[in-house]
């Protein structure tokens, strides 16, 4: 059965194969059949589906691979495809493109931003360097085409503290754009850096207050923690006094997280990022339990790539995302520059 044409809707009211709105949380009515429609439309248009670890579950389960922003990118570079249906938000999308210049790159809704890769502009990163002549800039992969262009090396969560490391003695250095990742790699490398004062509004969000609450209710569990979050600082803090054993404390990008729920046997974890995440880890390890420090760290432009706009992006070929030749070659550089440091394992 051919499915209706989708009409545009919101995460809470999808409409699907004739089989009126469509739940896309753990019920699974509907799915198989929207499934299916995908995975055709897939193969007609030569697409390999990514999604993001912070994606719905449906958008999740129908993907062909499911990660980090970069490791997806990576893999789309290698990949066969002649079209990337990126399923995240609009920077992942660039950095695919930056590195499979020669794909057709899709997103499902052009207006899935990011409000960290928001904070900085590409001027921003021109009027620093005017202050600090042979300034060296790190820019993390949640950042526009444009300031990866203006930027030195990129690097991930995973990686920060190794490049940052790796930069010579001497050149004044600015981390951007999120504060708590480059508070915590100014503490971890004791390097003196300029931080941009960005933050990501849902990681922030998580606050210390939440951190003790919920650790003081599971005593025995494992924390993991994305060093976006606003509870970063007081996850180690609380390490550093003793209230947390280090040994169950992890400071991980999303990719990390995944590798570290397949660890856990059938044990608890507190998982402090966005809520998408904890899907990837149930299915990475049914036996374990996942619970969320906060539920309420939804990031609302991740959510919008609905089953619905998938359709409609494989059927329509919109949205094409395209970074200009000169900005994706100058971007290219820094991303290059970081996989020349190491592994740059996941980012968010
Ligand atoms: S969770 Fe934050 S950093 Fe990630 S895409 Fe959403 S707004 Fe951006």
């Amino acid at each position: 059965m051919t499915p209706a044409a989708p009409p545009a809707g919101t995460a809470g009211s999808l409409v699907g194969p004739g089989a009126g709105p469509l739940p896309v949380g753990p019920d699974r009515e509907g799915f198989d059949e929207w499934a299916a429609e995908v995975r055709r439309l897939a193969r007609e248009r030569d697409a390999v589906l990514l999604a993001h670890n912070y994606q719905l579950p449906w958008i999740q389960d129908v993907a062909d691979h499911v990660g980090d922003s970069l490791a997806l990118s990576r893999l789309a570079a290698r990949s066969d495809a002649r079209t990337i249906v990126f399923c995240g938000v609009h920077f992942m999308a660039e950095t695919a493109k930056i590195l499979a210049p020669d794909r057709t790159v899709l997103v499902p809704d052009l207006e899935a931003g990011c409000s960290l890769a928001d904070t900085v502009t590409a001027q921003g990163v021109r009027d620093w360097r005017e202050g600090h002549p042979g300034g060296i800039v790190v820019a993390y992969v949640n950042t526009s085409a444009a300031v990866k262009a203006e930027s030195d090396v990129c690097c991930t969560s995973s990686n920060a503290v190794e490049v940052v490391a790796s930069l010579p003695e001497g050149p004044d250095v600015l981390f951007l754009p999120d504060m708590f990742l480059g508070q915590h790699v100014a503490r971890s490398t004791g390097r003196h850096m300029d931080i941009w004062m960005g933050e990501c509004h849902v990681h922030a969000g998580i606050s210390p207050v939440q951190l003790r609450r919920r650790v003081a209710e599971s005593p025995g569990a494992e924390l993991l923690v994305h060093p976006e979050c606003g509870c970063t600082t007081s996850a180690l803090w609380l390490v550093g006094n003793g209230d947390l054993p280090p040994e169950r404390t992890h400071v991980l990008s999303t990719a990390g997280m995944v590798d570290a729920a397949k660890r856990l046997g059938s044990g608890h974890a507190l998982v402090a990022t966005e809520t998408g995440i904890l899907h990837q880890l149930r299915r990475a390890n049914p036996a374990a339990t996942f619970e969320a420090v906060s539920d309420q760290a939804e990031c609302r432009f991740m959510k919008m790539t609905t089953p619905e706009k998938l359709l409609r992006c494989l059927r329509e070929g919109l949205y094409e995302v395209d970074v200009d030749e000169a900005t994706a070659r100058r971007a290219r550089r820094a991303v290059e520059a970081m996989v020349a440091v190491g592994s740059p394992g996941g980012g968010e």
